[in-house]
This record gives structure tokens, C-alpha cells and sequence, in this order.
């Protein structure tokens, strides 16, 4: 019997096990997973304590991606859907020391609405001339990647990146937008450039042909009735995804889920490949999906490819942290009226943002409770990630003393770090990609999946581990 081996029991692993088994249920081959760690997800991790509902990696999906919500309603998790609260959707930014609102209709950095942005705190009256002036500038003329700090810069200006940009792409990424690629990073606004002409005039037209299309759709029944927010997540937490998967996968026939199985190495062999674990024992496989991080698959794939394993150590990462951490609702005299706040590099702080979590989503906290999540590391300060818990927990306090006032002790404070997980699509990552996906093509058995490729979410890498597994299954009818 056929044997594939999976490295990797993330949500990348997960879904392509899953698909591979979805498309063939009956399919006569083996599935053997190996996750290095003693749990599966990966950076997925949800964690319940004292009625607290806590995060500690991802908190939701964007549901313009739809891979992530297709896996759920197709494992039977629908009805666990949970949209955002969208009464508080407001986002805040840090400016000269206080919280002013990203003006209504920003999406994404482009502005599509006049009065807000005319009558912003957050942007001074040059920089929003600058920024109307973006409709009136011509296109770029070639297709050369730029950094996403030059493409801002050139079209909306230096406020824009400074106040908006800058600091949203650091709390999604926590990335430098000095040295990311707008291509690869936000393809849709190369897009928006190259087909309307300019950012603002591209969104404004797309906003309204979605608006058209929803008036003119049929009215939604059942199911489809379901509140669909820009962010969804699961009642439960991610981890129900992870556990479903993991779940149904065990008691599939011919599929082997393990942890704390660290795989060591990779060789090839006449066609065949060994899979070696750390303690030495050894697995064969016709097939190999390495849906390990781009670093960890350059270690194991030495043995293979010498070429790939380098240019795959190509693709950097940073670190992050979160720390969660719970009050009494009394005990915070902020609003708490948005989704969270931002921090611009230029207010020089120690943590990248805060999402109001108990706010942003219901079932998070107790009622008489908040639950706020902050971001710390990342390529603004990687070396924060280093401290140990406690001193990570006193500088958070301190930032949201100075930032919210909170200055009462926590219910609870927990601490996540994710050490080297977050990987950066830099200038030329497109073409990095192409020549690593040229060369594992080439190399008959061997797939890679995961975000260091086609897209950094959960959703991109659940539509990465499809078509890998569509690949495997081809390759086997061959
Ligand atoms: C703090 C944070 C917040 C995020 N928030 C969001 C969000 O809200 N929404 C979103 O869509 N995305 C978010 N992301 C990104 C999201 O986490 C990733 O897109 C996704 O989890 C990547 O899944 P993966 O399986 O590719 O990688 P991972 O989750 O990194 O899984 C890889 C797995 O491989 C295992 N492994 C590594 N080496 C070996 C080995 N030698 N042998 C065996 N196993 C090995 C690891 O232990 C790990 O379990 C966030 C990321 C972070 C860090």
C-alpha cells in the first residue's frame, strides 16, 4: 500500500491529511502524520480558564478568504460560527500618546469615505490633502516589485504609512513594511493600481458592485442567514478546528496521527523517501508533504536537495508573543468602545497592538470581566519575546497603563510566544516562490505546504494544502 507522510500537525498538515482522505475516501494509501509537538495546531491554540476564553495564537478567520469557513461547514461546524460584534467595530490608533479612531471607511488603508477622513483627529490637514492627491496619480508604469513602505508612500503618502499603514500591517504581520513586498503581501492593491488606476477610485467601485450584487442576490434562507462578519471565528475557539480535524482523522482507516514524533530528516532513495524521527526510527513513504515551517523543512530536506534546503532558509521569519490579560469591568475607565488599538513604530512603545477581545468577540469573557490581548516582538522588537514571563506581563501593564489607564491588578495574565513563526514575504518573495516551486515539482514525492508560500493565513494555507493534496492523489493515479 501507498504511504504518505505528512511533517507537520499544524493547520496546514491537518487540512491537507483531511483533503487527501475528502477527495479519496476509499483510497487504498496510507496516512501517517508527525507532529514534533505534543499537541496539534501548531500556532492554533485555545486555551479556557476561569471562564476566560483565551487565544493564544490566531483568533479568527478573514472571511473574504473562504477556504477556513468551507473546511468548518464541510467537518460540521457551522452552527459554531461566531461573527464579530459589529456595534464596536471601530479601530484605534495611537498618536502622539493618545487613541484617536482610523476615520470610517478606511479599508485597509484606503480611504473611501470624505467626511470621516476631513473631520479625523488621527491625520493632519497636509497629510489628508496627500492622501485625496492619490487619485490623481498616475499608475505605476512597470510590474518591479517595491516595498509596501514605497507603494504607500508613492501613492497615499507619508502620513498614511506612518499612522495607518505602518502600524495595521505590524499587527497582522508584525512585519516591516520597509522590506515587504507589496506584491506578495497585498496583491490586491497592485491589482487595484493596475486596474483602476488608483487605490481609492479601485475600492470605491469594488465596494459598490458588492453592495449591488448583495441587494440583487436572493433573499438567504436557513444557514445562509448567518451573520457574516469581515473576521469570523468559532464560539469554542480555533482549537475546536484543530480537535475536529485531529479527531476525524483518527479514526479514519489507514491514517496515523502522532505527536511528539520530531522528525530529523528526509532522504531519498530509489524513488522512495525515509522519513527518520529524532530517536531514530525510520519510515518510509512514496510521498512526503512538508508542512513544517520553511526553516524547519530547509533542515530536513538537506539530505534531498542541498539548492531547495538553502533557498528555502531565504524566506525569514520574526517572533512574536502575545499576552492576554483580564480585569474587572469596573476596574477599566476606557470605553473599550472598538475592536482594539494599533501602535505606529514612531510612538516608540513596547507592544505592536491590543485587541479588546471580550469586545471584538462574544463567549470571551465573564460579563462582569474584560479580556485584552496584546502583541509584543515582531521586527520592531523581536528581542522583547525573550522576556520571561513575569517581566512580560509587568511591561504590558505598564504600556496599557500609559496607553488605557488601566492601572488595576489582573484577573489573569497568560503568555504565548512564537518563537521564529511568522513568516515575511519580502521583496521578491513571488519569485523566490516560483523558483522553490519549480524545484519541488521537479522532484517526484516531495510537496511542500504551509503560510511561508501562497499567503500568511489560516485560510491561504488551508487552500495551499488542498491543492497539494489534489497533486498527491494525481501523482498516485499516474
Ligand atoms: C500570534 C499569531 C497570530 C495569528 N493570527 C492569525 C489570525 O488571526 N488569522 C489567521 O488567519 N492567521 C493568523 N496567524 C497566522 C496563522 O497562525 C498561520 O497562517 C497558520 O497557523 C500556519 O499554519 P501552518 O500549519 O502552516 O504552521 P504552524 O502552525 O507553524 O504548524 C507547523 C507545525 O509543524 C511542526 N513541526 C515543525 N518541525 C517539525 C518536525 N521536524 N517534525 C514534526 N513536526 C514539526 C510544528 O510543531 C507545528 O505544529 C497568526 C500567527 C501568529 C503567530
Amino acid at each position: 500500500m501507498k504511504r504518505v507522510v505528512i511533517i507537520g500537525g499544524g493547520i496546514a498538515g491537518l487540512s491537507a491529511a483531511w483533503s487527501l482522505r475528502e477527495h479519496c475516501p476509499g483510497a487504498p494509501f496510507e496516512i501517517v502524520l508527525l507532529e514534533r509537538n505534543d499537541r496539534f495546531g501548531g500556532n492554533i491554540r485555545t486555551e479556557r480558564s476561569d471562564g476566560f476564553l483565551i487565544e493564544g495564537g490566531p483568533d479568527c478567520f478573514l472571511s473574504e478568504k473562504p477556504w477556513a469557513m468551507e473546511l468548518s461547514r464541510r467537518l460540521g461546524l457551522a452552527d459554531k460560527f461566531l461573527p464579530t460584534n459589529d456595534k464596536n467595530r471601530k479601530t484605534f490608533v495611537l498618536s502622539g500618546g493618545s487613541l484617536h479612531v482610523l476615520p470610517e471607511g478606511v479599508i485597509l488603508m484606503i480611504p473611501t469615505k470624505i467626511l470621516p477622513l476631513a473631520t479625523s483627529s488621527l491625520i493632519s490637514w497636509p497629510g489628508k490633502a496627500r492622501m485625496a492627491m492619490e487619485l490623481f496619480i498616475p499608475k505605476k508604469k512597470d510590474s518591479k516589485d517595491e516595498s509596501l513602505g514605497d507603494f504607500v508612500r508613492r501613492r497615499l503618502g507619508k502620513e498614511a504609512l506612518d499612522k495607518i499603514a505602518e502600524p495595521l500591517v505590524a499587527g497582522v504581520h508584525a512585519g516591516d513594511p520597509e522590506t515587504m513586498s507589496v506584491r506578495a503581501s497585498f496583491p490586491k492593491f497592485v491589482q487595484l493600481e493596475e486596474e483602476s488606476g488608483s487605490l481609492i477610485r479601485g475600492m470605491v467601485r469594488k465596494m459598490a458592485s458588492m453592495h449591488k450584487a448583495k441587494k440583487s442576490a436572493p433573499s438567504p434562507t436557513g444557514e445562509q442567514k448567518q451573520r457574516v462578519t469581515m473576521f469570523m471565528t468559532l464560539k469554542d475557539g480555533l482549537s475546536e478546528l484543530i480537535d475536529t480535524l485531529s479527531a476525524r482523522l483518527s479514526k479514519m482507516e489507514n491514517t496515523v496521527l502522532r505527536k511528539g514524533a520530531p522528525v530529523s530528516s528526509l532522504e531519498k532513495k530509489d524513488g522512495r523517501y525515509t522519513v527518520r524521527l529524532e530517536g531514530g526510527e525510520a519510515i518510509d513513504a512514496d510521498a512526503v508533504i512538508v508542512a513544517a515551517p520553511a526553516w524547519a523543512a530547509s533542515n530536513l530536506l538537506k539530505g534531498v536537495d542541498g539548492a531547495l534546503s538553502e533557498k528555502l532558509l531565504t524566506i525569514p521569519y520574526v517572533s512574536t508573543a502575545t499576552v492576554s490579560i483580564a480585569f474587572k469591568k469596573k476596574d477599566v475607565k476606557h470605553p473599550l468602545n472598538g475592536f482594539g488599538f494599533v501602535v505606529p513604530k514612531v510612538e516608540k512603545r513596547r507592544i505592536m497592538a491590543a485587541t479588546w477581545t471580550s469586545v471584538k468577540f462574544a463567549h470571551r469573557a465573564p460579563d462582569d470581566s474584560v479580556l485584552i490581548r496584546c502583541f509584543v516582538g515582531g521586527s520592531k522588537n523581536a528581542e522583547l519575546v525573550g522576556l520571561d514571563d513575569a517581566a512580560m506581563v509587568r511591561m504590558v501593564r505598564e504600556e496599557l497603563g500609559d496607553i488605557m489607564g488601566i492601572k488595576a491588578e489582573p484577573l489573569l495574565a497568560r503568555v504565548f510566544r512564537f518563537k521564529s513563526s511568522m513568516p515575511q514575504y519580502t521583496i521578491g518573495h513571488e519569485e523566490r516562490i516560483g523558483w522553490i516551486d519549480e524545484r519541488v515539482a521537479s522532484i517526484n514525492g516531495l510537496y511542500l505546504t504551509g503560510s511561508a508560500y501562497h499567503g500568511i493565513g489560516i485560510s491561504d494555507s488551508i487552500r495551499y494544502s488542498e491543492s497539494v493534496a489534489k497533486k498527491i492523489l494525481h501523482q498516485f493515479q499516474k
